[in-house]
């Protein structure tokens, strides 16, 4: 393939199941470049709905080795499966969360897997922008499955975790997770909570933790209860039961209108973070921009109230 392949030539690479071409364009993404507009026209049409499993939790809790027993699952059905391994933390090492390939490494030949590590360089927006993005990419180049791997860090976790039809909250033993789980607000993203490790001590405990914070939620008529599911992923026990689990939340992501409602609100939160990039570099409102700079100085210095210097630098 051609350094500088046209658009055109690399979605249909992509489509036609080119690795290299499902990556070079998501470095596109990664890279913020201009190519990305006419990429995203084409590949609208193409879109096909796969399904998008979030999976958060803090370093060591097992995401990537969940993961991989979900990737061999699916496969198992004839699934084609997406991996993206989201590092919110990294936006400019571009080498976010490579363990993951190697330790994925057993599906590395397997033409129906795709697993890329993905971090933002910094672009306006950042992995807001960005993840959406990559979404819609495997999405268009047939994956019936994506699953994104986000590191347990708070607010950019739980941004990330909005992605997903599904959202798994993975914890460990021993970790003093489920506390530290509620503190960073991500109990409310959970559908599903993973227990990984159940082969080590304090599993039970971890469960009963969840069950009584789960106990003081108030679910009105209809509304899912996200079940506990308990896993060890590295010997696969347990994953039966969350591939049933997972099913049964798709199933009611279909039947309750929840999983349109959520694609729409994705949509929603997709065009305003690119609107609000456009309108700031529209208007010369980066840091670095002269304008801005300006109004900056005059506002730290008193000479300038922030409304008026607002009012100035959206005045034509
Ligand atoms: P991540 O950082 O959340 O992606 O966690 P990893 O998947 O890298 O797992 C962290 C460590 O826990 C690795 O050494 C795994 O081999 C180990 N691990 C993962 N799942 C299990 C499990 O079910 N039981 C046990 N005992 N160890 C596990």
């Amino acid at each position: 393939m051609a350094e500088r392949a046209e658009p055109e030539a690399l979605v249909s690479a992509a489509e036609g199941g080119d690795p290299r071409a499902l990556a070079r364009l998501i470095s596109l993404v990664e890279n913020g470049s201009p190519q990305l507009r006419s990429v995203m026209r084409l590949i609208a049409p193409r879109t096909r709905q796969a399904r998008v499993i979030g999976l958060t939790g803090a370093p060591g809790v097992g995401k990537s080795t969940v993961t991989g027993a979900l990737v061999r699952a699916y496969r198992e059905t004839g699934l084609r499966v997406g991996v993206l391994a989201v590092d919110p933390t990294s936006p400019f090492t571009g080498g976010a969360l490579l363990g993951d390939r190697v330790r994925m490494q057993d599906h590395a030949t397997d033409g129906g897997v795709f697993i890329r590590s993905m971090a933002s360089r910094g672009h306006l927006g950042g992995l807001s922008w960005a993840a959406p993005q990559a979404l819609r990419i495997l999405d268009a180049a047939g994956f019936d499955v994506i699953m994104v791997e986000t590191v347990g860090v708070g607010q950019a976790e739980v941004e990330i975790a909005s992605l997903a039809d599904t959202t798994l909250v993975i914890v460990a033993p021993g970790m003093g997770d489920s506390v530290q789980a509620a503190k960073a607000g991500i109990l409310e993203i959970a559908d599903i909570f993973v227990v990984n490790k159940s082969d080590r001590p304090g599993a039970q405990e971890a469960i009963r933790d969840l069950r009584s914070m789960l106990a003081m939620a108030n679910y009105g008529e209809g509304a899912w209860k996200p079940p506990i599911v308990s896993t060890a992923a590295m010997s696969g026990e347990g994953i039966d039961d969350l591939i049933d689990r997972l099913n049964a939340h798709a199933t009611w992501l279909a039947e309750s209108g929840e999983g349109e409602r959520r694609r729409v609100a994705r949509a929603r939160e997709e065009i305003t973070v690119l609107a609000v990039a456009q309108v700031r570099e529209r208007l010369g409102a980066l840091p670095g921009e002269a304008r801005l700079e300006e109004l900056a100085g005059q506002v730290a210095s008193g000479k300038l109230d922030p409304y008026s210097a607002a009012d100035e630098l959206i005045s034509p």
